[in-house]
Protein backbone atom coordinates (compact mmCIF):
# COMPACT_ATOMS: atom_id res chain seq x y z
CA UNK A 1 0.00 0.00 0.00
CA UNK A 2 1.33 3.64 -0.99
CA UNK A 3 1.09 4.99 1.98
CA UNK A 4 3.05 2.42 4.07
CA UNK A 5 5.81 3.34 1.70
CA UNK A 6 6.02 6.69 3.90
CA UNK A 7 6.52 8.59 0.41
CA UNK A 8 3.99 10.68 1.00
CA UNK A 9 5.21 11.83 4.44
CA UNK A 10 7.96 13.50 2.58
CA UNK A 11 7.38 17.38 2.74
CA UNK A 12 8.84 18.02 -0.57
CA UNK A 13 6.84 14.76 -2.02
CA UNK A 14 3.53 16.77 -0.89
CA UNK A 15 4.90 20.27 -2.18
CA UNK A 16 5.44 18.38 -5.37
CA UNK A 17 2.30 16.66 -5.56
CA UNK A 18 0.56 20.40 -5.19
CA UNK A 19 3.03 22.12 -8.07
CA UNK A 20 1.53 19.18 -9.85
CA UNK A 21 -1.89 19.91 -9.53
CA UNK A 22 -1.58 23.31 -9.71
CA UNK A 23 -0.24 22.76 -13.21
CA UNK A 24 -2.49 20.37 -14.66
CA UNK A 25 -5.37 22.61 -13.66
CA UNK A 26 -3.65 25.87 -15.16
CA UNK A 27 -2.85 23.74 -18.52
CA UNK A 28 -6.01 22.47 -18.90
CA UNK A 29 -8.40 25.41 -17.83
CA UNK A 30 -10.23 25.51 -21.22
CA UNK A 31 -11.20 22.04 -20.55
CA UNK A 32 -12.58 22.24 -17.21
CA UNK A 33 -14.63 25.63 -18.28
CA UNK A 34 -15.87 23.46 -21.17
CA UNK A 35 -17.18 20.51 -19.11
CA UNK A 36 -18.64 23.17 -16.43
CA UNK A 37 -20.15 24.31 -19.56
CA UNK A 38 -21.59 20.85 -20.45
CA UNK A 39 -22.63 20.48 -17.22
CA UNK A 40 -24.17 22.80 -15.55
CA UNK A 41 -24.10 25.53 -18.34
CA UNK A 42 -21.47 27.82 -16.11
CA UNK A 43 -20.19 30.94 -17.39
CA UNK A 44 -16.35 31.07 -18.17
CA UNK A 45 -16.67 34.07 -15.54
CA UNK A 46 -18.47 32.04 -12.66
CA UNK A 47 -16.30 28.64 -13.92
CA UNK A 48 -12.92 30.79 -12.60
CA UNK A 49 -14.41 32.65 -10.25
CA UNK A 50 -15.85 30.07 -8.01
CA UNK A 51 -14.09 27.28 -9.01
CA UNK A 52 -10.69 27.08 -10.85
CA UNK A 53 -10.11 30.33 -9.34
CA UNK A 54 -10.55 29.50 -5.74
CA UNK A 55 -9.00 25.99 -5.96
CA UNK A 56 -5.48 27.56 -7.70
CA UNK A 57 -5.89 30.29 -4.64
CA UNK A 58 -6.13 27.48 -1.82
CA UNK A 59 -2.82 25.78 -3.53
CA UNK A 60 -1.08 28.56 -3.58
CA UNK A 61 -1.92 29.73 0.08
CA UNK A 62 -0.94 25.86 1.03
CA UNK A 63 2.61 25.75 -0.38
CA UNK A 64 3.33 28.95 0.75
CA UNK A 65 1.99 27.73 4.56
CA UNK A 66 2.64 24.39 4.71
CA UNK A 67 6.13 24.24 5.70
CA UNK A 68 4.99 25.84 9.11
CA UNK A 69 2.25 24.00 9.47
CA UNK A 70 3.92 20.55 9.72
CA UNK A 71 6.47 21.35 11.66
CA UNK A 72 5.81 19.96 15.48
CA UNK A 73 4.39 22.58 17.53
CA UNK A 74 6.18 23.22 20.99
CA UNK A 75 3.36 24.26 23.90
CA UNK A 76 3.69 24.77 27.61
CA UNK A 77 3.91 22.11 29.96
CA UNK A 78 2.43 22.64 33.49
CA UNK A 79 4.39 22.96 36.55
CA UNK A 80 3.16 18.73 37.39
CA UNK A 81 5.47 17.68 34.72
CA UNK A 82 8.67 19.73 35.11
CA UNK A 83 11.66 18.95 33.34
CA UNK A 84 9.42 17.52 30.36
CA UNK A 85 8.75 19.42 26.85
CA UNK A 86 5.32 19.01 25.14
CA UNK A 87 4.75 18.62 21.43
CA UNK A 88 2.03 18.38 19.28
CA UNK A 89 2.88 15.94 15.94
CA UNK A 90 0.53 16.89 12.41
CA UNK A 91 0.42 13.27 11.23
CA UNK A 92 -1.61 11.69 8.49
CA UNK A 93 -4.53 9.70 8.92
CA UNK A 94 -3.61 7.49 5.80
CA UNK A 95 -6.37 6.87 2.89
CA UNK A 96 -8.91 9.61 3.14
CA UNK A 97 -12.35 9.11 0.92
CA UNK A 98 -13.51 12.47 -0.63
CA UNK A 99 -17.29 12.36 -1.42
CA UNK A 100 -18.23 15.35 -4.23
CA UNK A 101 -21.31 16.91 -4.86
CA UNK A 102 -22.60 18.14 -8.15
CA UNK A 103 -23.00 22.10 -7.47
CA UNK A 104 -19.14 23.44 -7.57
CA UNK A 105 -18.38 19.78 -8.79
CA UNK A 106 -14.63 21.09 -9.45
CA UNK A 107 -13.94 23.20 -6.63
CA UNK A 108 -15.89 21.17 -4.02
CA UNK A 109 -13.87 17.97 -4.96
CA UNK A 110 -10.37 19.86 -5.25
CA UNK A 111 -10.57 22.14 -2.21
CA UNK A 112 -10.77 18.94 0.42
CA UNK A 113 -8.17 17.12 -1.64
CA UNK A 114 -5.77 19.89 -1.18
CA UNK A 115 -5.71 19.50 1.85
CA UNK A 116 -5.58 15.82 2.34
CA UNK A 117 -1.90 16.09 -0.02
CA UNK A 118 -0.98 18.77 2.08
CA UNK A 119 -1.47 16.53 5.38
CA UNK A 120 0.53 13.93 3.57
CA UNK A 121 -2.59 11.28 2.61
CA UNK A 122 -3.61 9.03 0.33
CA UNK A 123 -7.04 9.98 -1.44
CA UNK A 124 -9.61 8.64 -3.25
CA UNK A 125 -12.07 11.09 -4.40
CA UNK A 126 -15.71 10.05 -5.96
CA UNK A 127 -16.66 13.58 -7.54
CA UNK A 128 -20.82 13.52 -8.26
CA UNK A 129 -22.10 11.29 -11.16
CA UNK A 130 -24.33 14.76 -11.83
CA UNK A 131 -21.87 16.65 -13.12
CA UNK A 132 -20.54 13.64 -15.85
CA UNK A 133 -18.36 16.01 -17.97
CA UNK A 134 -16.16 17.59 -15.35
CA UNK A 135 -16.06 14.07 -13.14
CA UNK A 136 -14.59 12.59 -16.20
CA UNK A 137 -12.00 15.87 -16.56
CA UNK A 138 -10.80 15.58 -13.34
CA UNK A 139 -10.52 11.79 -13.76
CA UNK A 140 -8.18 12.16 -16.23
CA UNK A 141 -6.27 14.97 -14.72
CA UNK A 142 -5.33 12.91 -11.47
CA UNK A 143 -4.53 10.19 -13.60
CA UNK A 144 -1.96 12.07 -15.59
CA UNK A 145 0.10 12.95 -13.04
CA UNK A 146 -0.77 11.39 -9.92
CA UNK A 147 0.02 7.18 -9.68
CA UNK A 148 -3.38 5.77 -8.99
CA UNK A 149 -2.41 4.20 -5.47
CA UNK A 150 -1.31 7.51 -4.72
CA UNK A 151 -4.92 9.64 -5.49
CA UNK A 152 -7.62 7.56 -7.37
CA UNK A 153 -10.49 9.40 -9.01
CA UNK A 154 -13.57 6.52 -8.87
CA UNK A 155 -16.72 7.75 -10.72
CA UNK A 156 -20.17 6.63 -10.05
CA UNK A 157 -22.91 7.53 -7.67
CA UNK A 158 -24.53 6.35 -5.08
CA UNK A 159 -24.05 2.70 -5.17
CA UNK A 160 -20.25 3.14 -5.79
CA UNK A 161 -20.01 5.54 -3.04
CA UNK A 162 -21.84 2.92 -0.73
CA UNK A 163 -19.03 0.81 -1.58
CA UNK A 164 -16.25 2.64 -0.89
CA UNK A 165 -17.74 3.20 2.29
CA UNK A 166 -17.86 -0.45 3.29
CA UNK A 167 -13.89 0.08 2.82
CA UNK A 168 -11.78 0.48 6.11
CA UNK A 169 -10.90 4.18 5.50
CA UNK A 170 -8.85 6.26 7.77
CA UNK A 171 -10.39 9.58 7.21
CA UNK A 172 -13.89 10.11 5.46
CA UNK A 173 -14.57 13.61 3.79
CA UNK A 174 -17.90 13.88 2.77
CA UNK A 175 -20.03 17.20 0.70
CA UNK A 176 -23.34 16.84 0.24
CA UNK A 177 -26.79 17.20 1.34
CA UNK A 178 -28.29 16.27 5.06
CA UNK A 179 -30.19 12.47 4.46
CA UNK A 180 -26.80 11.54 2.57
CA UNK A 181 -24.30 12.84 5.10
CA UNK A 182 -26.37 11.00 7.97
CA UNK A 183 -25.63 7.58 5.81
CA UNK A 184 -21.79 8.80 5.65
CA UNK A 185 -21.95 9.38 9.57
CA UNK A 186 -23.76 5.66 10.01
CA UNK A 187 -21.01 3.92 7.67
CA UNK A 188 -18.53 5.93 9.42
CA UNK A 189 -18.97 4.58 12.53
CA UNK A 190 -19.05 1.29 11.85
CA UNK A 191 -14.82 1.59 11.18
CA UNK A 192 -14.83 4.38 13.58
CA UNK A 193 -13.40 6.31 10.97
CA UNK A 194 -12.87 10.18 11.90
CA UNK A 195 -15.39 12.03 9.43
CA UNK A 196 -16.10 15.73 8.02
CA UNK A 197 -19.44 16.47 6.97
CA UNK A 198 -20.07 19.47 5.43
CA UNK A 199 -23.75 19.43 4.79
CA UNK A 200 -26.50 21.70 3.51
CA UNK A 201 -29.74 23.52 5.33
CA UNK A 202 -31.73 27.01 4.83
CA UNK A 203 -29.48 29.83 5.11
CA UNK A 204 -31.35 32.74 5.99
CA UNK A 205 -30.83 36.33 4.90
CA UNK A 206 -31.97 39.53 7.44
CA UNK A 207 -32.34 42.83 6.52
CA UNK A 208 -32.49 45.21 8.74
CA UNK A 209 -34.05 48.66 8.79
CA UNK A 210 -31.32 50.59 8.46
CA UNK A 211 -29.14 48.62 6.07
CA UNK A 212 -28.04 50.06 3.03
CA UNK A 213 -30.52 48.55 0.59
CA UNK A 214 -28.85 49.05 -2.56
CA UNK A 215 -25.72 47.77 -0.98
CA UNK A 216 -27.62 44.70 0.34
CA UNK A 217 -29.90 44.06 -2.97
CA UNK A 218 -27.03 43.98 -5.16
CA UNK A 219 -24.92 41.41 -2.44
CA UNK A 220 -28.04 39.70 -1.97
CA UNK A 221 -28.95 38.82 -5.59
CA UNK A 222 -25.37 37.86 -6.56
CA UNK A 223 -24.95 35.75 -3.56
CA UNK A 224 -28.63 33.65 -4.36
CA UNK A 225 -28.56 33.83 -7.84
CA UNK A 226 -24.94 32.82 -8.55
CA UNK A 227 -25.33 29.22 -10.03
CA UNK A 228 -28.61 29.71 -10.08
CA UNK A 229 -28.87 29.80 -6.28
CA UNK A 230 -27.24 25.98 -6.20
CA UNK A 231 -24.64 27.37 -3.74
CA UNK A 232 -24.79 25.48 -0.35
CA UNK A 233 -24.46 29.18 0.99
CA UNK A 234 -26.73 30.55 -0.83
CA UNK A 235 -29.22 32.90 0.69
CA UNK A 236 -32.26 30.43 1.06
CA UNK A 237 -34.86 32.81 2.60
CA UNK A 238 -35.09 36.54 3.51
CA UNK A 239 -36.40 38.44 6.58
CA UNK A 240 -36.94 42.12 5.81
CA UNK A 241 -37.97 44.98 7.98
CA UNK A 242 -41.22 45.68 7.04
CA UNK A 243 -40.21 49.45 6.64
CA UNK A 244 -37.78 49.02 4.43
CA UNK A 245 -39.43 45.94 2.52
CA UNK A 246 -41.51 47.43 -0.39
CA UNK A 247 -38.16 50.04 -1.52
CA UNK A 248 -35.94 46.59 -0.75
CA UNK A 249 -37.65 44.74 -3.57
CA UNK A 250 -37.32 47.47 -6.18
CA UNK A 251 -33.77 47.76 -5.41
CA UNK A 252 -33.02 43.86 -5.80
CA UNK A 253 -35.48 43.95 -9.04
CA UNK A 254 -32.57 46.22 -10.22
CA UNK A 255 -29.96 44.52 -8.96
CA UNK A 256 -30.89 40.84 -10.69
CA UNK A 257 -31.89 43.14 -13.75
CA UNK A 258 -28.24 44.79 -13.64
CA UNK A 259 -26.33 40.93 -13.00
CA UNK A 260 -28.50 38.78 -15.51
CA UNK A 261 -30.18 41.02 -17.89
CA UNK A 262 -34.38 41.76 -18.51
CA UNK A 263 -34.70 38.72 -19.88
CA UNK A 264 -32.07 35.81 -17.89
CA UNK A 265 -33.40 32.99 -19.91
CA UNK A 266 -31.71 34.33 -23.16
CA UNK A 267 -28.18 35.19 -21.34
CA UNK A 268 -26.16 32.82 -22.23
CA UNK A 269 -23.83 32.67 -18.85
CA UNK A 270 -26.83 32.63 -16.69
CA UNK A 271 -26.33 28.86 -15.21
CA UNK A 272 -29.06 25.90 -15.75
CA UNK A 273 -30.38 23.19 -12.91
CA UNK A 274 -28.37 20.15 -13.12
CA UNK A 275 -31.11 17.94 -13.35
CA UNK A 276 -34.72 17.26 -14.55
CA UNK A 277 -35.69 16.01 -11.24
CA UNK A 278 -34.13 19.12 -9.34
CA UNK A 279 -36.22 21.49 -12.11
CA UNK A 280 -39.50 19.88 -11.57
CA UNK A 281 -39.02 20.19 -7.96
CA UNK A 282 -38.10 23.85 -8.24
CA UNK A 283 -41.38 24.26 -10.17
CA UNK A 284 -43.44 22.94 -7.29
CA UNK A 285 -41.40 25.59 -4.87
CA UNK A 286 -42.56 28.12 -6.88
CA UNK A 287 -46.05 27.95 -7.06
CA UNK A 288 -45.42 29.27 -2.60
CA UNK A 289 -46.88 32.58 -2.16
CA UNK A 290 -46.90 35.10 -4.94
CA UNK A 291 -44.04 36.29 -7.50
CA UNK A 292 -42.82 39.55 -7.43
CA UNK A 293 -40.72 39.23 -9.74
CA UNK A 294 -39.23 36.16 -12.32
CA UNK A 295 -41.05 33.44 -12.38
CA UNK A 296 -40.21 32.27 -16.19
CA UNK A 297 -38.75 28.82 -17.58
CA UNK A 298 -37.08 27.10 -20.13
CA UNK A 299 -37.67 23.91 -19.55
CA UNK A 300 -35.82 22.27 -22.64
CA UNK A 301 -32.52 24.06 -21.18
CA UNK A 302 -33.94 23.45 -17.20
CA UNK A 303 -33.28 26.93 -16.61
CA UNK A 304 -35.53 29.50 -14.32
CA UNK A 305 -35.31 33.29 -13.89
CA UNK A 306 -34.20 34.60 -10.52
CA UNK A 307 -38.10 34.31 -8.68
CA UNK A 308 -38.50 36.41 -5.74
CA UNK A 309 -42.00 35.17 -3.64
CA UNK A 310 -43.76 37.19 -1.06
CA UNK A 311 -46.64 36.60 0.87
CA UNK A 312 -44.64 33.71 2.47
CA UNK A 313 -45.08 31.53 6.05
CA UNK A 314 -42.87 28.83 7.58
CA UNK A 315 -45.88 26.19 6.16
CA UNK A 316 -45.42 27.24 2.47
CA UNK A 317 -43.53 24.01 0.65
CA UNK A 318 -41.23 26.80 0.24
CA UNK A 319 -39.75 26.78 3.46
CA UNK A 320 -39.83 23.49 4.42
CA UNK A 321 -36.47 22.46 2.38
CA UNK A 322 -33.34 23.60 1.13
CA UNK A 323 -34.39 25.53 -1.80
CA UNK A 324 -31.04 25.12 -3.72
CA UNK A 325 -32.18 26.88 -6.68
CA UNK A 326 -32.67 30.38 -7.85
CA UNK A 327 -35.87 30.99 -5.27
CA UNK A 328 -35.92 34.04 -3.14
CA UNK A 329 -38.77 33.33 -0.86
CA UNK A 330 -39.46 36.84 1.63
CA UNK A 331 -40.12 37.22 4.69
CA UNK A 332 -41.29 40.63 6.86
CA UNK A 333 -40.89 41.23 10.20
CA UNK A 334 -41.31 44.64 13.07
CA UNK A 335 -39.32 43.26 15.61
CA UNK A 336 -36.22 41.12 15.46
CA UNK A 337 -37.55 38.54 18.03
CA UNK A 338 -39.26 37.59 15.70
CA UNK A 339 -36.28 36.48 13.25
CA UNK A 340 -34.46 34.72 16.02
CA UNK A 341 -38.02 32.70 16.90
CA UNK A 342 -38.08 31.58 13.04
CA UNK A 343 -34.39 30.25 12.61
CA UNK A 344 -34.30 29.07 16.67
CA UNK A 345 -37.64 26.54 15.53
CA UNK A 346 -35.55 24.97 12.64
CA UNK A 347 -32.11 23.19 12.29
CA UNK A 348 -28.18 25.34 12.77
CA UNK A 349 -27.93 27.00 9.24
CA UNK A 350 -25.38 26.58 7.63
CA UNK A 351 -25.02 29.99 6.66
CA UNK A 352 -26.66 33.12 7.97
CA UNK A 353 -26.56 36.78 6.65
CA UNK A 354 -27.41 40.06 8.42
CA UNK A 355 -27.47 43.53 6.86
CA UNK A 356 -26.92 46.10 9.39
CA UNK A 357 -24.50 48.85 11.06
CA UNK A 358 -26.34 48.56 13.99
CA UNK A 359 -23.67 46.81 16.37
CA UNK A 360 -26.07 46.30 18.79
CA UNK A 361 -28.30 44.28 16.34
CA UNK A 362 -24.78 42.50 14.83
CA UNK A 363 -23.81 41.62 18.32
CA UNK A 364 -27.68 40.44 19.14
CA UNK A 365 -27.97 37.98 16.49
CA UNK A 366 -24.19 36.85 16.57
CA UNK A 367 -24.72 36.18 20.18
CA UNK A 368 -28.15 33.96 19.95
CA UNK A 369 -28.00 32.29 16.55
CA UNK A 370 -25.41 29.23 16.37
CA UNK A 371 -24.73 29.00 12.49
CA UNK A 372 -21.76 27.16 10.75
CA UNK A 373 -20.66 30.98 9.27
CA UNK A 374 -21.59 33.97 7.33
CA UNK A 375 -21.26 37.72 6.60
CA UNK A 376 -22.88 40.64 8.01
CA UNK A 377 -23.47 43.38 5.22
CA UNK A 378 -22.70 40.81 2.67
CA UNK A 379 -22.92 36.99 1.35
CA UNK A 380 -20.99 33.58 0.67
CA UNK A 381 -17.90 35.91 0.45
CA UNK A 382 -16.44 34.63 4.11
CA UNK A 383 -16.24 31.66 2.01
CA UNK A 384 -13.58 32.15 0.21
CA UNK A 385 -11.28 33.52 3.33
CA UNK A 386 -8.45 30.84 3.77
CA UNK A 387 -8.28 32.66 7.40
CA UNK A 388 -11.88 31.27 8.14
CA UNK A 389 -12.89 27.65 9.14
CA UNK A 390 -16.02 27.26 6.79
CA UNK A 391 -18.30 24.14 7.98
CA UNK A 392 -21.25 23.89 9.34
CA UNK A 393 -22.81 23.11 13.05
CA UNK A 394 -25.54 20.49 14.18
CA UNK A 395 -27.38 19.67 11.21
CA UNK A 396 -25.45 21.36 8.71
CA UNK A 397 -22.46 19.94 9.39
CA UNK A 398 -19.24 18.51 12.06
CA UNK A 399 -16.13 19.55 11.12
CA UNK A 400 -14.32 22.65 8.90
CA UNK A 401 -11.86 23.07 6.15
CA UNK A 402 -10.17 25.95 4.14
CA UNK A 403 -6.62 27.32 4.53
CA UNK A 404 -4.78 25.91 7.60
CA UNK A 405 -8.28 24.56 8.83
CA UNK A 406 -8.35 22.18 5.67
CA UNK A 407 -4.64 20.65 7.01
CA UNK A 408 -5.62 20.18 10.26
CA UNK A 409 -9.19 18.57 9.43
CA UNK A 410 -6.51 16.02 7.28
CA UNK A 411 -4.49 15.70 9.81
CA UNK A 412 -4.43 13.53 13.53
CA UNK A 413 -2.57 15.74 16.37
CA UNK A 414 -0.58 13.26 18.11
CA UNK A 415 0.66 14.84 21.86
CA UNK A 416 3.86 13.90 23.08
CA UNK A 417 5.76 14.91 26.26
CA UNK A 418 9.00 14.18 26.36
CA UNK A 419 10.45 13.56 29.91
CA UNK A 420 13.87 14.45 31.70
CA UNK A 421 15.79 11.57 32.63
CA UNK A 422 17.97 13.34 34.61
CA UNK A 423 15.74 13.42 37.71
CA UNK A 424 12.01 12.12 38.81
CA UNK A 425 9.53 13.58 40.68
CA UNK A 426 8.18 10.57 43.04
CA UNK A 427 5.12 12.42 44.27
CA UNK A 428 2.61 10.41 41.65
CA UNK A 429 3.77 7.08 42.87
CA UNK A 430 2.15 5.42 45.73
CA UNK A 431 4.39 4.62 48.95
CA UNK A 432 7.07 6.84 48.21
CA UNK A 433 8.42 10.22 49.79
CA UNK A 434 7.85 13.63 48.28
CA UNK A 435 11.11 14.90 47.47
CA UNK A 436 13.08 15.69 43.99
CA UNK A 437 15.13 12.64 43.76
CA UNK A 438 18.61 12.93 41.26
CA UNK A 439 18.60 9.64 39.13
P1 LIG B 1 -25.99 14.45 -2.33
O1 LIG B 1 -25.92 14.29 -0.86
O2 LIG B 1 -27.16 13.92 -3.05
O3 LIG B 1 -24.71 13.80 -3.05
C1 LIG B 1 -23.40 14.09 -2.64
C2 LIG B 1 -22.49 12.92 -3.00
O4 LIG B 1 -22.94 11.77 -2.29
C3 LIG B 1 -22.46 12.54 -4.47
O5 LIG B 1 -21.14 12.22 -4.84
C4 LIG B 1 -23.35 11.32 -4.55
O6 LIG B 1 -22.98 10.41 -5.57
C5 LIG B 1 -23.16 10.69 -3.19
N1 LIG B 1 -24.35 9.95 -2.74
C6 LIG B 1 -25.64 10.16 -3.10
N2 LIG B 1 -26.45 9.31 -2.46
C7 LIG B 1 -25.67 8.54 -1.69
C8 LIG B 1 -25.93 7.47 -0.78
N3 LIG B 1 -27.16 7.01 -0.57
N4 LIG B 1 -24.88 6.91 -0.13
C9 LIG B 1 -23.63 7.36 -0.33
N5 LIG B 1 -23.32 8.35 -1.19
C10 LIG B 1 -24.33 8.95 -1.85
O7 LIG B 1 -25.80 16.01 -2.55
P2 LIG B 1 -25.89 16.80 -3.88
O8 LIG B 1 -27.31 16.78 -4.38
O9 LIG B 1 -24.81 16.38 -4.81
O10 LIG B 1 -25.54 18.28 -3.36
C11 LIG B 1 -26.50 19.11 -2.80
C12 LIG B 1 -26.44 19.15 -1.30
O11 LIG B 1 -25.11 19.33 -0.89
C13 LIG B 1 -27.20 20.32 -0.73
O12 LIG B 1 -27.88 19.92 0.42
C14 LIG B 1 -26.11 21.31 -0.35
O13 LIG B 1 -26.45 22.20 0.66
C15 LIG B 1 -25.02 20.41 0.05
N6 LIG B 1 -23.74 21.07 -0.12
C16 LIG B 1 -23.02 21.39 0.98
C17 LIG B 1 -21.82 22.06 0.82
C18 LIG B 1 -20.96 22.44 1.98
O14 LIG B 1 -19.82 22.80 1.75
N7 LIG B 1 -21.44 22.38 3.21
C19 LIG B 1 -21.37 22.38 -0.45
C20 LIG B 1 -22.15 22.03 -1.54
C21 LIG B 1 -23.32 21.36 -1.37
Amino acid sequence: MFFRSGKTRDIAFRLDALNQLQRVIQENEDELMQALKQDLNKSEFEAYSSEIGVVLAEIRFTQKHLSSWVKPKKVKTPMTHIGSTSYIYSEPYGVSLIISPWNYPFQLALAPLIGAIAAGNCAILKPSELTPNTSEVMRQLMLSVFPQEYIAVVLGGAETSQSLLEEKLDYIFFTGGVAVGKIVGERAAKHLTPVTLELGGKSPCIVHEDANLKLAAKRIAWGKFLNAGQTCVAPDYLYVHTKVKDSFLSHLQQAVQQLYGTEPLKNENYTHIVSERHFARLELLKQSGRIVFGGGTNANQLAMEPTVLTDINWDHPVMQEEIFGPILPVLDYSDLTEVLEGIHHHPNPLSLYLFTNDSSVQKHVLDEVSFGGGCINDTVYHFVSPYLPFGGVGNSGIGAYHGQGSFDTFSHKKGVLKQTTRFDIPVRYPNVKNGLKML
